[in-house]
């Protein structure tokens, strides 16, 4: 078993320690057990010798959960950085880009799809994330979307079919929505977890979406949704009504949206997605309401082509703290606890004992740094299952 000693500061989020919704606990230690899940936590001077075969001194720095990733479109052809530059000198964003990515991803082949979503897996797993969700929805044909799949089965097991992103060119929506919950679902469905839908201004309606999510239930998936980023609508309605694991974005909400998805009791995360509104110059949704309230929250990258092209779950944490009224415990235990909600899991987003091995290494004695420092590289080691991934100890 390794002993991990010298932990400044080491964030757990395990609320049976009865020390905040982090459970922090000051002079750490932590010990990875032959399983490669968690054996032991606790202060260092409690630390069991029978617990120590091989120790490794952090001196004085803090380790938090590995991030829980639980929003990411990471199988995609190209980039949009030519729409990057139209949007910001003026040109609003609308839903239509994904074509672009579209033709692009189409075209692709299958090494060259997997080589990139490979490459942005790396950059996330060195900014600390080590769990990610990953959707298709860039290849909107039944071969393209299957294809995706395999490639997003690669990269992770929480893999999510997203047929139902827009309507491609060369269909209808009432074509386009058979096809999803015909044939494109029947052969999507052996590689994905769970099923999405975008619903909102230019994608898919309520009614669309609806039929779209009760198909993948019957099916065998898992329910997620993107609702209300654009404009207010009735996604959220909808995830709640239907038992979605999250409602993603939910940018624009009204009282009875965010009462909605309290009563669910954390059932239905609400899920955060503050470096799309960052890349969109669009407004920040308002955490504070939904945690008031008592909406479970998750933070998430999007890491997408269009509208948000970046893995960094610390700039997500920045941006909730600075802009959206999130405290710093909060920020960090959406983006860890809050993802593996968002993804029905308690064996990772948390360091408690018999959870698998997934932590980071920071550079400073504090959690809060993560908000405190923006854009600034605080990772200096990432374990998964135990196993150190990336960075070094030094
Ligand atoms: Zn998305």
């Amino acid at each position: 078993m390794i002993a991990i000693t010298g932990i400044s500061s080491l964030v757990t989020n395990d609320a049976s320690l009865e020390r905040g919704k982090l459970g922090v606990i000051n002079h750490a230690a932590l010990v990875v057990g032959v399983d490669n899940k968690i054996a032991w936590t606790g202060e260092e001077i409690n630390l069991p010798s029978e617990f120590v075969d091989i120790a490794i001194n952090v001196d004085g720095r803090a380790i938090i959960p590995g991030f829980v990733d639980s929003h990411t479109h990471l199988v995609f052809g190209g980039d949009r950085a030519e729409e990057f530059e139209a949007r910001m000198s003026g040109k609003p964003y609308s839903a239509g880009g994904i074509r672009t990515t579209m033709a692009a991803t189409r075209s692709a082949t299958n090494e060259s799809l997997t080589i990139n979503a490979h490459r942005l897996a790396n950059e996330a797993l060195n900014t600390g994330t080590t769990t990610l969700e990953v959707k298709s929805g860039y290849g909107l044909s039944v071969n393209d979307e299957a294809r995706s799949l395999k490639v997003a089965g690669a990269v992770t097991t929480e893999t999510t079919f997203l047929g139902a992103h827009v309507v491609p060119p060369e269909s209808t929506i009432d074509k386009y929505v058979d096809l999803v919950c015909g044939e494109m679902l029947k052969q999507c469905a052996p590689n994905a977890k769970w099923i999405d839908v975008f619903c909102d201004h230019g994608a898919f309606d309520v009614d669309h979406a609806r039929v779209i999510l009760q198909a993948g239930a019957k099916a065998g998936l898992g329910l997620r949704i993107h609702a209300n980023q654009l404009q207010h609508g009735g996604g959220v309605q909808l995830g709640v009504e239907l038992g979605v694991a999250s409602c993603d974005h939910c940018t624009h909400l009204n009282d009875a949206d965010i009462s909605a998805l309290a009563d669910t009791d954390g059932q239905t995360v609400a899920t955060l997605l503050p470096t799309a509104e960052l890349c969109t110059r669009s407004k920040f949704p308002d955490a504070r309401r939904l945690i008031d309230a008592g909406v479970t929250v998750a933070l998430a990258s999007d890491c997408n082509p269009g509208s948000s092209y970046t893995t960094s779950i610390p700039l997500a944490i920045s941006l909730a703290v600075l802009n959206m009224n999130m405290t710093c415990d909060e920020a960090v235990w959406s983006a860890t606890a809050g993802g593996a909600a968002a993804l029905r899991r308690t064996d990772i987003g948390a360091l408690h004992i018999g959870a698998q091995a997934d932590f980071a290494l920071l550079n400073t004695s504090s959690h809060v740094h993560l908000a405190y420092r923006p854009g600034v590289k605080l990772v200096d080691a990432v374990f998964a299952r135990g196993q150190l991934v990336a960075g070094s100890l030094r």
